[in-house]
């Protein structure tokens, strides 16, 4: 039923949307191949099979040799070592490396029995055949890696709800780890509302703009981690709203809405979310921009109402949304903002009590400080978003900020 009148909404302080926020729980585990795995999330720790290095391996091109042996070595007065071998690439020294005697060894080479240090190749010269001067003494265990020195069998090595890196991924081939567990992709689908838009392939009539919003999203949603499914516009109907999300919930993860989540006439994605179980948890959080933000559960499946206009709803994401997918997503205690700069602000803010402002910032550096420039335009301003390097944050508690004071700055990577 269409609400007349515009109440006020009650807000919520951002720290208690953020709270709210963070109670979801991820979606599921999968069993995926490792050339796959890059960028999903580990849904179980995984700690060290075994002791890496398995053997004791050479860190430097040179010589495997018996530390004791080359203890008086210096350059004037040499220590002559009999070179008994080599270790072959890919193969071991099969054979004791006794005193006086040293094996030709490359980097990664098996260091063979006998030896306890290896000598870099720049601290010898070839002293005749299958002879070598030693110029430097070596300390044992000089220029290798011991077994477990690297990772100790048993030891943590990767925290579940972590997203996958390339260096994880070298960590698992390294002992033989092919397929791994993951959390599922949540599949999140986009609905954007509202009987003036059209899709940004379509000439609008007057009256009429494009859907900026679902294009945004769906990019914002893919890089969170999450599988977008752009469903469409739905005009400001009820009914048709209500039908919508009841088939999208059925089949998504998660759906986020866009536009209709204020409060006016034409604002249903309230009404159109109140049947379900535990329902809206709060409509309105007390921040500029992007406001009336409306959060919903349906069990564990969240539903996201975002500002219509297209700042707002970039800068929402990004600060709100983003992180809930991530734990939706089995990501646990990442930062939102990983990039914090400290800059002094190029021009004053005043903000209201209790209110956490988002302004977008241009970065520049001017008498060997760094300045967050805000970038004129309200929400209503696509252009400040895409001209910003970086978010400010004025936190909740801050009133006013003079030109010159220093705040952070939040920056897009
Ligand atoms: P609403 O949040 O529905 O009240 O919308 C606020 C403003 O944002 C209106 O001027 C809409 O035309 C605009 N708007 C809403 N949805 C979109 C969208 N998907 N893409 C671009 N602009 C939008
Ligand atoms: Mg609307």
């Amino acid at each position: 039923m269409a609400r007349v009148g515009r109440p006020d909404l009650k807000l919520v302080p951002a720290d208690e949307a953020r709270r709210l926020l963070a109670d979801v729980r991820p979606v599921g585990t999968e069993a995926v191949g490792l050339s796959s795995a890059a960028g999903r999330v580990l849904a179980a720790p995984f700690a060290a099979p075994a002791d890496l290095p398995s053997e004791r391996r050479a860190v430097m091109d040179g010589y495997a040799v018996r530390a004791a042996d080359v203890a008086p070595a210096t350059e004037d007065a040499p220590v002559i070592l009999n070179v008994v071998g080599a270790v072959p690439m890919g193969d071991v020294f099969r054979g004791l490396v006794g005193p006086g005697q040293a094996v030709t060894i490359a980097t990664g080479g098996f260091v063979p029995d006998g030896a306890d240090a290896v000598v870099m190749v720049e601290q010898t010269r070839t002293a005749g055949d299958d002879r070598v001067a030693v110029l430097r003494a070596a300390a044992a265990g000089a220029n290798l890696v011991r077994p477990g020195e690297d990772l100790a069998r048993g030891e943590a090595a990767l925290p579940a709800g972590r997203r996958l890196r390339a260096a994880d991924l070298a960590l698992l081939a390294t002992f033989g780890v092919t397929t791994v567990e993951v959390y599922r992709q949540p599949r999140v689908a986009l609905v954007s509302t509202g009987n003036e838009l059209c899709p940004p392939e379509e000439t609008p009539r007057a009256g009429q703009v494009r859907d900026a919003n679902q294009t945004a999203l769906a990019a914002q949603v893919a890089a969170a981690g999450c599988l977008p499914a752009c469903a469409g516009i739905v005009p400001d109907d009820a009914t048709a709203l209500r039908d919508t999300i009841r088939g999208l919930l059925a089949t998504h993860h998660a759906v986020i809405l866009s536009g209709g989540s204020s409060v006016g006439s034409k604002d249903l994605c309230a009404d159109a979310v109140a049947d379900l179980q535990p329902g809206i948890l709060f409509h309105g959080i007390d921040i500029r921009p992007g406001k009336p933000m409306l959060f919903a559960r349906a069990g564990n499946r969240p539903l996201v109402g975002l500002p219509g206009f297209p700042t707002s709803s970039l800068v929402v994401f990004d600060a709100f949304v983003r992180p809930m997918l991530w734990r939706l997503g089995g990501e646990t205690d990442r930062d939102p903002w990983p990039a914090r700069r400290a800059a002094r602000l190029g021009s004053p803010h005043k903000s209201a009590a209790g209110r956490e402002d988002y302004l977008r910032v241009r970065l520049g550096r001017r008498d060997g400080d760094l300045w967050a420039d805000p970038l004129p335009g309200g929400s209503a301003a696509l252009s400040n978003v895409v001209r910003a390097d970086a978010l400010v944050r004025i936190e909740a508690d801050r009133l006013q900020v003079a030109a010159g004071d220093w705040v952070e700055a939040l920056v897009y990577l």
